[in-house]
């Protein structure tokens, strides 16, 4: 069987290749996902953003199994901001600087300043991930993860990607920016999320079975 992820994060391309290839099952970038027409992440939930994701590009690749995922990182004090809007957290809140700084460490620069201003260091947060699994714009599985943890006031560590500097990870004592790669995918909402899918595969004995 093979799964093609609708992602250009190539961090998680891998992640998701290791984990499958123990059962077997091949999961490859889906081709000329860089052409297609992407859809609008409109949706108010994670779920409903990686359904629309599925839906949308498994209808550009027929007969594929296409793998979509969206996630974020919920910040109890502030409401479970940034939540879905996390990748467009800075262009939302109209927040510019630092100069040069690209849109990883705008978002971060801005959540700082959001949690200096409502008090928020030390607030419970997790990392969430939907997927969903569709051939031919039909949702065949879904799943869910989540990774807990508390909010840091600083940026610690140089490791991972997007907000993992400003998560601290009680069990670890560390940030996930912190956590190696093994860890993280241990314990990340990501691998929660796409172990999940892949015991549901295990069980219906197939996606769409
Ligand atoms: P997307 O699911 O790739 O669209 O990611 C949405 C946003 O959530 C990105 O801008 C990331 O900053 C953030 N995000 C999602 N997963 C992670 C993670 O594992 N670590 C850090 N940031 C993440």
């Amino acid at each position: 069987m093979t799964i093609y992820a609708a992602t250009s994060n190539r961090g998680k391309l891998a992640e998701f290749v290791a984990c499958a290839w123990t059962d077997g099952i091949e999961v490859l970038a889906l081709p000329d996902l860089a052409d297609m027409p992407e859809p609008a992440e409109d949706a108010d939930t994670f779920a409903g953003n990686a359904e629309l994701k599925a839906v949308a590009y498994s209808l550009l690749a027929p007969g594929k199994l296409v793998l979509a995922d969206d996630s974020g990182l919920c910040v109890d004090a502030l409401g479970g901001a940034p939540g879905v809007r996390s990748a467009r957290f800075a262009d939302d809140e109209h927040f510019t600087g630092p100069a040069g700084a690209d849109t990883n460490a705008r978002n971060n620069t801005c959540l700082l300043k959001k949690m200096a201003q409502a008090g928020a260091g030390g607030s419970p947060a997790h990392f969430q991930c939907a997927l969903a699994l569709a051939r031919d714009g039909e949702v065949l599985l879904r799943a869910e993860g989540q990774m807990h943890g508390v909010m840091s006031m600083a940026n610690r560590g140089v490791g991972g990607f997007g907000y993992d500097p400003l998560l601290l990870i009680p069990a670890f004592s560390r940030s996930v920016a912190e956590l190696t790669r093994e860890e993280k995918w241990r314990v990340s909402h990501r691998g929660k999320a796409f172990r999940d899918l892949l015991e549901q595969i295990r069980a219906n004995g197939g996606p769409g079975a």
